[in-house]
């Protein structure tokens, strides 16, 4: 649920914030959560983020307005060789500059910018894991499954064709 620290100020659910609210405000810290309805067709893998919030502290400087940005919640990703699903916690901050004529501050864009650069669409369970076997499908992590390696690996395949 939306809380802030300003009790006349309701944080807007799309993240687009009025630059007059925020100078009329001086500023403002508060939080959100970020609806994955969001992330359709701006992240690869949309479905990957299980938890997103982003916490906000927008300051007055001059004529602009400096936000910084953390944003946290959790991804559900599956390794791209053993296929193990794992939860991992992700945490990723920003910094950008408005100018007070600006007349709405866009953060959604930026939270959707920062999650899609940050994306992990080719995760590995641990850097050397040894995936599924091609040929019966085992776990290859949990020990070897029997079948004759030389048999398919690519140059095996390779001296088949030139065998021929
Ligand atoms: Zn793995
Ligand atoms: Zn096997």
């Amino acid at each position: 649920m939306m809380q802030n620290n300003y009790a006349d100020y309701d944080v807007p659910q799309n993240l687009k914030f009025k630059t007059l609210d925020i100078v009329r405000m001086g500023g403002l810290n508060c939080t959100a959560q970020i609806p994955a309805e969001n992330f359709a067709g701006v992240l690869q893998a949309p479905n990957q983020i299980t938890k997103a919030a982003v916490e906000l502290c927008f300051s007055l400087a001059n004529k602009e307005i400096i936000v910084t940005g953390k944003i946290s919640g959790e991804r559900e990703v599956q390794c791209a060789r053993c296929l193990r699903r794992v939860t991992q916690p992700f945490s990723e901050t920003f910094c950008e500059t408005y100018s007070t004529k600006t007349e709405i501050i866009d953060i959604m864009y930026v939270v959707l910018q920062t999650l899609a650069l940050t994306e992990d669409i080719r995760f590995l369970c641990a850097p050397d894991c040894k995936g599924l076997c091609p040929r019966c499908g085992q776990d290859l992590n949990q020990g070897p499954c029997g079948c004759q390696e030389e048999s398919f690996s690519p140059f095996a395949v390779l001296k088949g064709k030139f065998n021929k």
